[in-house]
């Protein structure tokens, strides 16, 4: 809209200089700029009335190709689609479950995707490796509530440790006392709770920060806070976890690189070939089919996989 404003005030100057031409020259060249003055008023109205239907929209976005298809936040180009989420079981590299949707955030998928995978897999005891987009406290707690050992990278994005100062690892928490401990030593003991965006904070500082030999490396306030979210004794479980296994991110990798290579061979890694999510989800489902079908056939062979069939 902005882009249009400033062609039509670029146009009515263009107007105002043709004015001063000679009469018959200034009369055809005032003709096309009122035309392109005309269309430009018409777009103008368009997105108007499209930008009322988008205020509307709860996610404040529209797409005009396809209603359903929305902005892909974590891919990092704003890419206008869906997000297909995969669950692979690493033994065999078949697709366990899968689910389109248009939301691009991949964080708030982890415990429906695992849940999904647990169930597809008809087993009880599950664990399940994702990236670092999949972190997110709740996420991880409902895994753990539904007996599934999660291991996901932690996002490294304090700001401390990117200012060169101590981040939240060099705090270490002492269950017995409810206290941190700092690099200098220090206790933080517990000072009051708050809730932040829905979850429950337990704050936690120490009143030695003023003569500390270490706060410049610590913090540029009078003293160094440190949150603790009522459950984050799950996230660290889960980190321990992570530190004794280094392997689960290598083979995360190994196992949904295979399969995503090879659907995107088949299916070119361009886009779907349908609109709408139902639609989507229908394509996306045939992809699942063809590429476990041939799974399962080249790891059991023609005459066991009719075998089983029959069965
Ligand atoms: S500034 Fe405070 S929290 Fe930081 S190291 Fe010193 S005493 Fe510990």
């Amino acid at each position: 809209m902005e882009e249009i404003e400033s062609s039509i005030n670029r146009y009515l100057t263009a107007l105002d200089t043709a004015d001063r031409q000679e009469p018959s020259v200034a009369q055809a060249k005032a003709e096309r700029l009122h035309d392109k003055i005309s269309a430009l008023k018409a777009k103008m109205q368009e997105l108007k009335q499209i930008e009322v239907q988008l205020n509307e929209t709860p996610d404040k976005q529209i797409s005009l190709t396809d209603p359903d298809a929305r902005s892909m936040k974590t891919r990092g180009t704003g890419m206008v689609g869906y997000n297909v989420q995969t669950a692979f079981d690493a033994k065999h590299h078949l697709i366990v479950a899968y689910e389109v949707t248009n939301n691009g955030v991949d964080r708030d998928q982890l415990s429906s995707m695992a849940k999904h995978a647990r169930e597809a897999m008809g087993v009880e005891e599950l664990s399940a490796v994702a990236d670092r987009g999949y972190f997110k406290g709740e996420e991880i707690l409902a895994c753990h509530e539904a007996g599934i050992a999660v291991f996901v990278p932690k996002i490294l994005t304090s700001g401390a440790t990117a200012a060169g100062r101590f981040g939240k690892d060099d705090f270490i928490y002492d269950t017995s006392t409810n206290e941190y401990r700092c690099p200098a030593g220090q206790s933080l003991i517990w000072r009051y709770s708050s809730v932040e965006k829905g979850l429950k904070l337990h704050r936690y500082w120490s009143s030695n920060c003023r003569n500390c030999a270490l706060k410049e490396r610590c913090t540029p306030s009078s003293e160094r806070r440190v949150s603790r979210w009522e459950h984050e004794s799950v996230v660290e479980a889960m980190q321990s976890r992570l530190d004794q296994a280094p392997e689960m991110m290598r083979i995360r990798r190994q196992t949904v690189e295979h399969p995503f290579g090879t659907l995107k061979s088949w299916m070119g890694a361009t886009h779907f070939l349908t609109r709408t999510l139902t639609r989507v989800s229908t394509e996306m489902s045939l992809h699942v089919l063809a590429y476990n079908f041939k799974r399962v056939l080249r790891l059991l062979g023609s005459d066991a996989l009719m075998a089983a069939m029959k069965a």
